[in-house]
């Protein structure tokens, strides 16, 4: 089965990194790596990292392109090289501009898609925009609706989605998470990271952070970098590392508000395995990203979701993720009673409700199912 399997963003890229190395280990498939390079600078230094090995690389970021020219030139572009290529099938993952362009070129061109992580759902379309909309308008056009977990399974029920094309199968961050903690632990990457990262450790809470959601852009994201300034002044036993997403919208007010702090780091986005590092040795994590909601509990570190709306409830329940919102005052409480709560937090038993880190093989049988 020649299957296309299509990223563009660096979240889509760490997915897809375990479903491309499965398919690639199984001589049933013949496998073919399409990056849209809808993030060109963010994905360029996972490629060899996550072992990418790009066929093929569509070029379609430009500086201040909006949604609809980035929809139709993907459109255009990934149908071009689906007539070239000819594969039997195309996977494209959750929510972005390019799956759903991915999505639909396939389908005008009569060949099948597979969606992987099917089904998540707000059921607000304003929250996140426009990634709420593209997930739901794969749905009826996917062969194959990969579901990371049986409440997204119920969610593409309830739109009436043919039971027949959903399959259970965890979800692929788990895969790579693991994959990466296992690759750095095994590694002398763990040493590397341990020395360059050992002034954090003198500091009693180490706070991570990450912010680039659309819908918080103003504001909303002004007031949670505030917050977070008044938590390096006010608990001086608190370092707050916070890679910079490359976004203007969101990197410039983070400058302007949280710059000139002696315990809060403004980086440059990490790889993902000083990242994955970074995550395992946090006391909290403070995000609006929905790759780290998923991989955080694997690892034990809380959560608080700066966002009004989760497509991820499932690790609400665990307790391990909490949803703040903006509100300046709830991110200030919660952030104080976890870091207060710190150790009795690490001796939970957390299992994690989005994988197990065989989602990708799950997905490989679903396709020769
Ligand atoms: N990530 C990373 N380096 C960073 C920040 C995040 O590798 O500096 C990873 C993170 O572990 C997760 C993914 O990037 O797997 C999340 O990407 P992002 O927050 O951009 O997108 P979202 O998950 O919100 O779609």
């Amino acid at each position: 089965m020649k299957t296309a399997v299509l990223f563009g963003t660096r979240p889509e890229a760490i997915k897809m990194a375990p479903v491309l190395r499965t398919l690639r280990s199984n001589p049933d498939f013949e496998v073919l790596s399409v990056s849209s390079g809808q993030h060109d600078e963010l994905l360029k230094p996972l490629e060899g990292l996550l072992e990418l090995d790009v066929d093929v690389n569509l070029g379609l970021m430009r500086h201040g392109q909006n949604l609809s020219d980035l929809v139709s030139r993907g459109i255009s572009r990934i149908s071009d090289a689906l007539q070239e290529h000819k594969p039997d099938a195309l996977l494209v993952h959750g929510d972005t501009s390019t799956a759903f362009a991915g999505a639909l070129a396939a389908f005008y061109n009569g060949i099948p898609v597979g969606h992987v992580e099917a089904g998540l759902r707000t059921w607000n379309m304003k929250s996140p925009w426009p990634e709420e909309s593209n997930r739901r308008l794969i749905a009826p056009i996917a062969t194959w609706n990969l579901s990371p977990t049986n409440a997204c399974r119920n969610n593409l029920l309830s739109e009436n989605i043919d039971d027949s094309t959903i399959t259970v199968t965890g979800n692929t961050v788990i895969d790579s998470l693991l994959w990466m903690d296992q690759k750095v632990k095994s590694t002398d990457l763990v040493e590397q990271y341990e020395e360059k990262h050992a002034d954090l450790l003198e500091h009693r809470h180490l706070v991570l952070v990450t912010s680039h959601r659309r819908e918080n852009f103003g504001s909303r994201m002004r007031g949670v970098y505030e917050t977070l300034a008044r938590l390096a002044d006010e608990r001086p036993d608190c370092i707050i590392v916070f890679p910079m997403h490359l976004n203007p919208n969101a990197r410039k007010p983070a400058l302007e508000v949280m710059g000139d702090r002696k315990n809060v780091r403004l980086i440059e986005p990490l790889e993902y395995s000083e990242f994955v590092y970074l995550m395992g040795i946090s006391d909290l994590i403070i995000t609006d990203s929905g790759g780290v909601q998923e991989e955080a509990p694997s690892l034990k570190t809380p959560v608080l979701v700066t966002r009004d709306t989760t497509e991820r409830p499932e690790a609400l329940d665990t307790g391990i993720v909490k949803l703040v919102g903006t509100d300046p005052e709830k991110i200030w409480a919660e952030s104080n009673a976890i870091l207060d709560a710190s150790e009795s937090i690490a001796e939970q038993n957390i299992n994690n409700p989005y994988g197990d880190g065989h989602a990708s093989q799950r997905i490989a049988d679903a396709l020769q199912a």
